[in-house]
């Protein structure tokens, strides 16, 4: 009977999208209709570029270790990627998606395909249709390959100018390190005014043909506002969101909702009810600030998806020399740890060390070290920064003690101890922390931490803290 039931109601829905195509191309008449921009890059240039430019922003920001998040993310963008009008789709773009462990309500898409939704945006919006509205959006600006045109135009292209145009170099000398070059960039794509109209009107076109209310992208406007802005690059787009939020509206009124229409799911709120489980994410200042715990992101090599065991090998007297910010610091770490690089940061963990806790990567023992951008170029007020930015993310990082002096490398440094409770584990943990100056007035620092009862690992701290060599 159930059965029979729902094959009657799958004709009907069957019956009814008949319907609703055999109305589109009377819809289609009034509909904006958008055309290319002249573009002289070729659409493998843009899978090119948007490669490039993934692996600078997966290597700089920190991604959301969570399957669940991210395979629903994936799936509306599917959904809309499916809607895309014909004569915008390109065969050769991989579009794919991925969450941001960042709150600022945000988004953006990369030539050819890659997207990555910031986690403050699914949290920020009020429904999945306003979620999906800002990924379509993105989408709208990757299917018409606004990159390149604006490229063409001799304009310089965001992403780029975004990734790589903040140049700041930390170290001088041969080799000027990549890592240092890229603080985090204001990672906005500056479009023109036309370019987003058109990203918005057919964003709306999108949304229609996947079966979401259009408006779902102008009410994202009037969420983000109410949030008390921080739209970042989203809302910070000319033109005004009040503009566009009439804009879409208008498009709205020429568009049939494709099928049965969603807008919002249950598995929505699941999804920002697992959110707000985590603890809070970190804002695009605060990751471009330094000073992350651990790493984060997903290209960290073969990062294990269980939480770290805890039980780890002795350090191994025998040490291996690393170069590391492109040649600006050299380094000695035992043996048998491993190196991962991340957010201007790199890790020497041993093996077992590492692992995924609660979405997030965590680890019990190891050395990390990195570069600070800090309002203060007094060494001990600096130092407080970092430990501060430190403290935001780890609720149990307590300080144990004031500053001591040290040297690192030849020059005044100093040196504090935290103790904190491993999220991972429970288990009580100490954090060293070793600071010194640049050059040009940045923070240098190296994190070392190990469970408190664990004390043979002083010594491996110790040795690679004497093995330092900054060559800035
Ligand atoms: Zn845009």
């Amino acid at each position: 009977m159930i059965s029979k039931l729902m094959f009657k109601r799958r004709a009907s829905i069957a019956w009814l999208a008949l319907v609703a195509i055999s109305l589109m191309p009377f819809t289609a008449l009034a509909q904006t209709q958008i055309k290319y921009h002249s573009n002289k890059y070729s659409v493998q240039d843009d899978v090119k570029l948007g490669r490039q430019a993934a692996q600078e922003a997966e290597s700089q920001f920190p991604m959301l270790r969570d399957e669940t998040v991210r395979s629903y993310v994936e799936s509306v963008g599917r959904r809309l990627v499916a809607a895309i009008p014909s004569e915008f789709q390109h065969p050769e773009f991989q579009y794919y998606f991925k969450v941001v462990n960042a709150s600022d309500i945000n988004a953006f898409a990369l030539p050819g395909g890659p997207m990555y939704v910031n986690r403050g945006m699914i949290e920020a919006a009020k429904t999945e249709g306003e979620m999906a509205g800002v990924m379509a959006h993105e989408l709208s600006h990757v299917a018409l390959r606004h990159g390149t045109a604006q490229a063409t135009k001799g304009q310089k292209y965001g992403v780029l100018a975004g990734i790589a145009g903040v140049a700041g170099t930390i170290f001088g000398g041969p080799g000027v390190g990549q890592l240092a070059q890229a603080p985090f960039a204001v990672y906005v794509l500056k479009f023109s005014r036309e370019y987003e109209t058109e990203a918005d009107v057919l964003g709306a076109q999108i949304m229609a043909r996947a079966g979401y209310d259009p408006r779902d992208l102008a009410n994202m406007f009037r969420t983000i506002e109410q949030t008390g802005g921080g739209g970042g690059g989203f809302l910070s787009d000319h033109p005004s969101p009040s503009d566009r939020y009439a804009r879409i509206n208008r498009e709205a009124e020429m568009l049939r909702v494709n099928g049965s229409e969603r807008g919002d799911s249950r598995e929505f709120a699941r999804i920002q009810e697992r959110l707000r489980g985590y603890q809070r994410a970190p804002t695009m200042a605060e990751i471009q600030r330094g000073g992350q715990r651990y790493p984060v992101g997903e290209n960290t090599g073969n990062y294990p998806n269980n939480p770290p065991s805890g039980r780890v090998d002795y350090p191994s007297s025998r040490y291996s020399s690393y170069t590391i910010f492109n040649g600006g610091v050299q380094v000695s770490v035992p043996s048998n740890w491993r190196q991962f690089n991340e957010n201007n940061t790199v890790w020497f963990v041993p093996e077992g060390a590492y692992g995924q806790y609660n979405g997030q990567a965590v680890y019990t023992h190891g050395a990390s070290f990195g570069v600070a951008q800090t309002n203060s170029r007094n060494l001990q007020s600096a130092t407080q920064e970092l430990i501060n930015n430190l403290a935001q993310g780890n609720n149990n990082l307590r300080t144990s003690g004031g500053y001591q002096r040290a040297t690192m490398s030849g020059r005044t440094a100093l040196f504090t101890t935290l103790s904190n409770t491993n999220e991972a584990t429970g288990r009580p943990e100490t954090v060293q922390v070793i600071t010194t100056q640049l050059r040009n007035g940045q923070l240098f620092y190296m994190i070392a931490v190990a469970p408190q009862n664990e004390r043979n690992f002083n010594n491996a701290f110790q040795q690679i803290l004497n093995s330092i060599r900054i060559n800035d």
